[in-house]
């Protein structure tokens, strides 16, 4: 699934398509398409791993989910669920939801909460966090509510250089600790985009799909469905801290 850093690069990449005119739209949405002929673009935004594509009297939100894709002036062999056509080219999007969203964008969305924004606010998340304090490390760094935007690379890589253990408990953490967790979501987030431009995102991971721990140099420990939201994780058990008993919280 793409990551909140991915949709950035995505919204880079159609730059030549803003201020321009919508000439044809098709694909196997249900959407009513007739309705996007003749908008134009005002802007691509995104927010966390929603694309999002504004236009004259109403917006539209692509979410890749788990196996979407999308091509740019050019075609895959599949179906497309949306075919955008530009007077300079098109724009494909396969496998992906997409909505119509009325009204202002900043309406419909709280960008305090967008890992990736200019509006990304810190406090914001420490407070949500803080009436949360149940909630497991690993579910936390994927709650979009929170950290929109993260995904489970961001997840593992982010617990694993702040050496906290996926089941630890979110109320445990002392403050300081909380603080350079979610500092740390936003920093690796910014890292991860830097090394997707340059093709090197794989080549940087520290404990996602990893099978050694580098500062300990022992087996990490590979789960293949942790936390409520049952996702891979890769961890030490000797350096990754377990703040709180999280066997005493049903998951
Ligand atoms: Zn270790």
């Amino acid at each position: 699934m793409p990551e909140g850093p991915s949709i950035v690069i995505l919204r880079e990449e159609v730059a030549a398509f803003t201020g321009k005119t919508i000439e044809r739209a098709e694909g196997n949405s249900k959407l009513d398409k007739s309705r996007l002929v003749g908008q134009t673009v005002r802007s691509f935004r995104s927010w966390g791993k929603h694309f999002l594509i504004e236009l004259d009297d109403v917006s539209l939100r692509i979410h890749l989910l788990l196996f979407g894709s999308y091509r740019i002036n050019e075609r895959k062999e599949s179906a497309p669920r949306l075919s955008l056509g530009f007077p300079n080219g098109e724009l494909n999007f396969y496998g992906c939801s997409v909505q119509f969203i009325e009204g202002p964008l900043d309406e419909a969305y709280d960008w305090r909460a967008d890992v990736m924004s200019d509006a990304w606010d810190n406090r914001t998340t420490l407070r949500k966090l803080r009436k949360r304090p149940r909630l497991l490390a690993c579910d936390a760094l994927l709650d979009q509510t929170l950290f929109s935007g993260s995904g489970n690379i961001i997840k593992n890589e982010v617990l694993f250089r702040t050496r906290i253990h996926p089941l630890s408990l979110i109320g445990d953490l002392s403050a300081p600790k909380l603080r350079e967790l979610t500092r740390e979501v936003r920093t690796y987030s910014f890292e991860f985009l830097l090394w997707k431009r340059e093709g090197t995102l794989k080549a940087h991971w520290l404990a996602h799909t990893k099978t050694t721990c580098p500062r300990c140099k022992i087996p990490f420990i590979r789960a293949k469905s942790l936390g409520r939201s049952k996702r891979r994780s890769f961890f030490c058990e000797r350096c990754q801290k377990r703040y709180g008993d999280s066997d005493q919280v049903a998951v």
